[in-house]
């Protein structure tokens, strides 16, 4: 049996971490400020976006929830974030995606000021992070990052495969393991014989977006296992959440995974919350304080 990577625990200690750091900022009169900007009523960003505004206020941080009609110009969203971009109460900007077809995510995310980009997803952050420039690195490739140096130290020479080419999961995590040293494989819908390459690798994340899509049998024995999916199905008529790898099977042979629930999902909020923290400290010029 394997270890299980618990997110939820260190998601619950980065974010003691972060909220002690925030009470130092108050002292120098500084407090960190995170809007996160929701357009429409689709349900998984409703309650992603309050889960980020309870959290966001827990750890001391000002929070500041924009809320918009479906229908919303795209000329009305780029005002606001223009008007967030100039308020000096706010440190980091999220536009929750998706948004409505009528908007242009691109022009809406590279309108943020890269400065306050929290989520990592302007061309400039981009750039910074594969050129190893100070950056805002994306929230979940961060979390899955701590996760893995936490349980393993040093990835240095480690053999690792990405499961998904997104710009928001798949692509940054390519950067941050290339950053780490490891022999890095990126696989997507047109990779062939997905199974022989997934065995050769150390390390496996899997961001598909297919419920249990990676077999157990896949993994090499002893490898780690991270599980970026978050999947509802319905199984033996009870809804429930899957992640990409088919965990029964892979907890036997990985030597360690996280689980979902309670893995990597629990990460992606805490490292918004560090990354507010980071935008806030490099806006005043503040030493920025080390988590991992
Ligand atoms: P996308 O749909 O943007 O990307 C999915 C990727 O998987 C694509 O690159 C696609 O390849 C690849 N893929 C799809 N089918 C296959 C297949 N059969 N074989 C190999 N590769 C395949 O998804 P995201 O990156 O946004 O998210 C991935 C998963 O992670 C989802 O389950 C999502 O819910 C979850 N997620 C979880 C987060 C968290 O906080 N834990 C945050 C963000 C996402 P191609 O490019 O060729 O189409």
């Amino acid at each position: 049996m394997s270890k299980l990577i618990n997110g939820k625990e260190f998601a619950d200690k980065l974010c003691e971490k972060i909220a002690v750091e925030v009470k130092k900022l108050k002292k120098k009169n500084i407090k960190p400020g995170l809007a996160v900007v929701r357009v429409g009523e689709d349900p998984a960003s409703t309650v992603y976006v309050n889960m980020k505004a309870k959290k966001t206020e827990e750890v001391g941080m000002h929070s500041v929830t924009k809320i918009l009609e479906e229908n919303t110009s795209q000329e009305e969203l780029l005002k606001i974030v223009e008007d967030l971009n100039n308020d000096d109460s706010i440190n980091g900007i999220l536009v929750q995606l998706p948004l409505p077809k009528q908007i242009n995510e691109d022009s809406v995310i590279n309108s943020i000021n890269p400065d306050k980009d929290v989520d990592g997803f302007h061309a400039i952050n981009t750039g910074r992070m594969w050129s190893n420039i100070d950056s805002l690195v994306p929230c979940t490739p961060l979390g899955c990052k701590m996760l893995l140096l936490d349980e393993l130290k040093d990835l240095t020479g480690k053999k690792a495969i990405i499961i998904g080419r997104s710009n928001i999961v798949g692509k940054p995590m390519a950067a941050l393991l290339i950053g780490e040293s490891c022999t890095v494989t990126i696989a997507h819908s047109r990779t062939k014989n997905l199974e022989d390459e997934v065995k050769k690798n150390d390390i496996v994340v899997a961001a598909v977006g297919v419920p249990e899509m990676i077999k157990g049998s896949w993994i090499k024995a002893g490898a780690t296992v991270i599980d970026v999916g978050i999947n509802r199905i319905e199984k033996d008529g009870k809804k429930k959440l899957v992640g990409d790898v088919e965990f029964d099977e892979a907890e036997k042979i990985a030597g360690a995974i996280t689980p979902v629930p309670g893995g990597v999902g629990p990460m992606t909020i805490a490292c918004l919350l560090h990354n507010t923290l980071i935008a806030t400290c490099r806006i005043n010029k503040i030493e920025i304080p080390k988590f991992f």
